[in-house]
């Protein structure tokens, strides 16, 4: 197995497992410390010197090394490890497709496993933002390491119940997205990276509504709010990818109404 680097305590590790009396495997518990916030500036903490100061937006301590607030199971990587397994390779969309759209809006969730972060959730909307395809992928219980339920909204009913491979959801929204299909979504190549699609005709709504710091993306929901007068991603439960692609589709919508000539 490859060693990673865990992409929320930096530290070396390789998944492992132990084979319990039964007979089944079960993964080793190594623990991750970390900081699930971000090292911000903090506009309530100001020096004497009236400088602004960062803090950790999670447990507010002052230093980028203070100690970790937050301890999980296990580390996590964004690296597909199963390299020769042929749903890890990239399909490109194609000219003909059984159930082809001009426009689509998409949008994705995605949760931890042992081979890294992978696809739990896709919905793709037609461009009047009704529902062609909303589904959850199946996995086993045993390759997840976390359902990032807080992000994702994604729980162990909607995963270890659903009713598709990872296969059978990229065919269907391969069924859907020909090669000339306008693909709109915030952060899109996040999405059609998880799916392993490689697509080119995207309309991207962190690109319609850029950023003043050129290195930063807007958030969606920040977007949403602004221009949309609507609130998103406001429950306990996460990010809902139905409500996103929907909010990427009218954000697109409401920039081309506002710079086309008429
Ligand atoms: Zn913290
Ligand atoms: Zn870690």
């Amino acid at each position: 197995m490859k060693t990673c680097i865990c992409l929320r305590c930096d530290q070396h590790f390789c998944y492992r497992w132990q084979t319990k009396d039964d007979g089944t495997k079960s993964l080793i518990s190594d623990p991750c410390n970390h900081h699930h916030g971000k090292f911000r500036w903090d506009k309530t903490q100001v020096s004497e010197k009236n400088k602004k100061k960062k803090t950790w937006t999670c447990c507010g301590q002052r230093y980028y090394r203070s100690p970790p607030c937050t301890t999980v199971k296990h580390h996590v990587t964004d690296l597909n490890t199963k390299f020769d397994d042929s749903s890890q390779r990239y399909v490109a969309t194609g000219q003909t497709t059984i159930r082809t759209r001009d426009i689509v809006a998409l949008d994705c969730e995605m949760l931890f496993t042992v081979d890294g972060l992978q696809l739990g959730r896709v919905t793709v909307l037609n461009s009047r933002g009704k529902k062609l395809f909303d589904e959850c992928v199946l996995y086993p219980e045993e390759d997840i390491i976390d359902y990032c339920t807080q992000y994702s909204g994604l729980t162990d009913a909607d995963i270890l119940f659903a009713t598709y491979t990872f296969e059978e959801v990229r065919d269907y929204v391969l069924s859907i997205i020909s090669e000339d299909t306008i693909v709109v979504g915030h952060s899109v190549e996040n999405d059609l990276k998880v799916l392993k699609i490689a697509h080119s005709k995207v309309v991207d709504t962190s690109v319609l509504y850029p950023n003043d710091n050129p290195r930063h993306k807007t958030a969606l929901r920040t977007l949403t709010e602004k221009h949309l007068g609507r609130t998103i991603q406001a429950g306990a439960n996460g990010h809902d990818s139905t409500e996103d692609a929907l909010a990427a589709l009218d954000l697109a919508i409401l920039h081309i109404n506002n710079t086309l000539p008429w």
